[in-house]
């Protein structure tokens, strides 16, 4: 899985309906790449808030890091494939 795909799967995940064969292939990528393991911790947090009932948000400033985090991954990705 590739980082571009375990965010496309995102919203199943984040929907709760998520199959075990994806899951696995989203904990088999988590385990090595760390960008992602932020962007789920926050998702995990997110949902949790979401189902307790309370308002949340994402700080603005880890939603810029983040973006920037795999703005410069996925730039390098593609450079490399179109290369
Ligand atoms: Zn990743």
């Amino acid at each position: 899985m590739k980082c571009e795909e375990l965010l496309a799967a995102l919203n199943d995940y984040i929907d709760g309906d998520r199959a075990s064969v994806l899951c696995q292939a989203l904990e088999g990528h988590l385990a090595e790449c760390n960008p992602c393991q932020i962007v789920i911790d926050n998702v995990r947090q997110t949902i949790a808030l979401y189902k307790a009932g309370q308002p949340f948000d994402l700080p603005p400033e880890l939603h810029e890091q983040l973006h920037q985090l795999f703005k410069e991954r996925w730039e390098k990705k593609f450079a490399e494939q179109s290369g």
